[in-house]
């Protein structure tokens, strides 16, 4: 009865959107020393990184002891084999989720059913926050192939019904299909949601859909706009990971994004793995306080995100971050050593000749700024353009434009604005655990 644990769970955490912050302490404090004794008694991968690091479990007792464990990189768990990082015996049945890995190796994740437990009741929580009900009819834009679970029996009884599409398909055959199907709820990547929010805005067409979340891809302003005004909808962004599923949601107060802080704890580090001050931003670096199966104790996500401040007025007890930033490899470099985030490009969204746009830094002194076209540019317009985008990077880059076709999608299907390949990007090499 697997729609009864999910739905035991989803009853448990939601009742810890109530918590007073001193209980969900106490509780993350208690779970996280479970997580590590788990992780370092049932699975040889975790027991050899912490005796090199010269961890014990008990040397984890309060949330402040955290920063005592050694940081786990993407690339120690891809060259480690899958049967020393689970805690489960060999002979168990494993699901295999293959991270999408925009660079590199994908990463392929053995879960059971209990850890999907979590991951969907997790969700399940963020969504009904936006207003998902049971009965609503929830349409999924993304990549392909996603579900991994596949059709649930529920579904058919009307039960959180998914319909998935596909953001490689055109804006054109996705929006008739919206309309046969009529959905309540929408949630997809930002620029296939875009790219039929402007199908309607070009057709001086409104197709409501209440409730319109969106993830995956960074969410900047001016589509965020768009997808308000073409489906009159409430906007809500999400953050989330293959690894450990959901991270943050964007609740009612549209005010950032509440972290699953009973689920999980959220550090943002500097490149000494120090933490840094709310406001600032910060690599993410994830304990995933409910995974067993296959166990993420500070693994570095490789994504820059910004904490806010203060409580939130909608009185859910957990933290939130302010902005996302996308991945370590989407900010660009600066000759003189600064890095510019992906995020101030946003600006260059305002040239109403320019339908879509990325950057692409390959060499340290020039970026290229890729650029679809809605209608040809005059010369002053184009100049203009590269003005401006050569003023946000300071006037240290060479700015070298190039009309394409249309912006290619990454492995995972996400398009991504602003893509550093320099090596710098991906940070320090990882350490050696073999
Ligand atoms: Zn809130």
């Amino acid at each position: 009865m697997r729609w009864w644990t999910t739905y035991r769970l989803l009853r448990r955490m939601t009742e810890r959107l109530s918590w007073p912050e001193d209980r969900l302490d106490r509780f993350r404090e208690q779970r996280l020393r479970e997580l590590v004794r788990f992780a370092y008694d049932h699975s040889p991968f975790f027991r050899q990184f912490y005796e090199r690091a010269g961890i014990k479990p008990e040397d984890v007792r309060t949330l402040n002891d955290l920063d005592r464990l050694p940081i786990l990189q993407k690339e120690m768990f891809r060259r480690a084999d899958p049967k020393q990082v689970v805690t489960l015996p060999p002979e168990t049945r494993w699901m295999v989720e293959i991270t999408s890995g925009s660079t590199g190796e994908p990463l392929r994740i053995h879960r059971t059913w209990r850890d999907l437990y979590f991951i969907k009741a997790k969700v399940i929580r963020a969504f009904r926050q936006t207003g998902l009900r049971f009965y609503d009819r929830q349409v999924i834009l993304k990549s392909s192939a996603e579900s991994l679970t596949g059709r649930h029996w529920f579904e058919n009884f009307g039960i959180l019904r998914k319909y998935w599409f596909s953001v490689a398909d055109s804006p054109e055959e996705n929006l008739t299909r919206l309309r046969a199907i009529r959905p309540q709820h929408l949630h997809g990547f930002p620029s296939g949601l875009a790219a039929i929010a402007d199908l309607l805005i070009q057709n001086g067409e409104i197709f409501r859909i209440p409730i319109i979340c969106t993830g995956a891809e960074v969410l900047d302003d001016s589509i965020r706009h768009r997808i308000e005004q073409a489906f009159k909808a409430q906007v809500y962004n999400f953050y989330a990971s293959r690894e450990v599923g959901n991270i943050a949601w964007e609740c009612a107060a549209h005010d950032g994004l509440h972290v699953n802080d009973d689920a999980m704890i959220l550090e943002l580090l500097d490149d000494q793995n120090h933490p840094v001050p709310d406001g600032e931003e910060g690599r993410v670096v994830v304990t995933w306080l409910d995974g067993r199966d296959w166990p993420f104790i500070r693994y570095d996500l490789g994504d820059r995100a910004i904490r806010k401040s203060g409580a939130c007025p909608c009185g859910v007890p957990f933290s939130r971050l302010v902005r996302l930033e996308g991945r370590s490899d989407s900010r660009i470099l600066l000759p003189s050593g600064i890095w510019i985030s992906g995020m101030v490009f946003q600006e260059l969204r305002t040239a109403l000749w320019v339908a879509a746009f990325r950057i692409v830094q390959e060499v340290p002194k020039a970026i290229r700024l890729q650029i679809v076209l809605r209608h040809q540019p005059s010369p002053e317009e184009m100049d203009e353009f590269i003005a401006e985008t050569r003023q946000l990077v300071r006037g240290e880059l060479q700015v070298i434009p190039e009309i394409v076709s249309h912006i290619e999608r990454d492995p995972s299907g996400k398009v991504r604005c602003v893509i550093c390949r320099l090596p710098q990007a991906v940070g320090s090499p990882p350490e050696d655990v073999t």
